[in-house]
């Protein structure tokens, strides 16, 4: 049976996303896809077999992108946490709008949704949630429930910043928030699929919120929109 309980949210770096749709996630059952991974698999892939990051080769990248989708092997390199360093932040974007390259990882997320994968200890998902930049508005513009999850451009480098040190990585707060602020600039303005807020979709602005609020506040509204029974 196609599954109909598909949850959208979109916002842009830093905003919360992750760790909304986790505890979503855990709450509901469902289960979920962060599609920036899928990007910044695609991405570190290319620079672990040295690609010249500046000057993209057009063929190869979408060539790549096929066969790790096809081998599923982009899901492997999405569990490297090297997919999160300062390099990989720096060269995803212009990875990430590419239209081919698009083209190919839509057919994967709308089959993550139509037919999501069990959870992790086995039991069947009763929805899936996909978070990214276009999914409300590109991915799944019929999702029963859409959020745009954002948060001032300061509150994201802070938290970034965090995640980097907590890596061991070097960061200071200047690079980490003018690399957020050129990151937004480029999911917001590129030709396919920008970065946007879908009209049906319900604004939380987490510097407002602490992690909780906004778990109630998605929670109230995914009650009144889909009929979950809980055990
Ligand atoms: O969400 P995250 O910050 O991990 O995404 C990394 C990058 O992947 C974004 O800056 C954007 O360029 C790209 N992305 C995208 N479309 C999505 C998800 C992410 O273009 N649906």
């Amino acid at each position: 049976m196609v599954n109909k309980n598909i949850i959208a949210i979109d916002g842009p770096a830093g905003a919360g996303k992750g760790t909304l749709t986790k505890r979503l996630c855990d709450y509901y059952g469902f289960s979920g896809l962060d599609t920036g991974s899928l990007y910044r698999a695609i991405t570190l892939c290319m620079i672990e077999m040295e690609h010249d990051m500046d000057n993209i080769n057009l063929e190869f990248a979408i060539e790549l992108t096929r066969k790790l989708s096809d081998t599923h092997k982009i899901l492997e390199y999405a569990k490297n946490p090297q997919i999160r360093s300062q390099l990989t932040n720096k060269y995803v974007a212009s990875v990430a709008k590419i239209p081919e390259i698009r083209a190919i990882m839509r057919e994967y997320q709308i089959s993550f949704g139509t037919n999501p994968p069990d959870l992790p200890d086995g039991r069947p998902a009763r929805g899936a949630i996909i978070e990214g930049r276009d999914i409300g508005t590109v991915i799944c513009p019929n999702a029963p429930v859409k959020f745009f999850i954002t948060a001032s451009p300061e509150t994201r480098a802070s938290r970034r910043l965090k995640q980097y040190i907590d890596q061991g990585e070097t960061a200071n707060y200047q690079d980490v928030l003018a690399s957020i602020i050129a990151r937004d600039e480029a999911d917001r303005t590129r030709a396919t699929s920008p970065m946007k807020q879908a009209e049906d979709a319900i604004l939380i602005d987490t510097s407002l919120n602490d992690k909780e609020q906004t778990f109630q506040v998605a929670k109230k509204v995914i009650n009144e929109r889909l009929k979950i029974i809980l055990e």
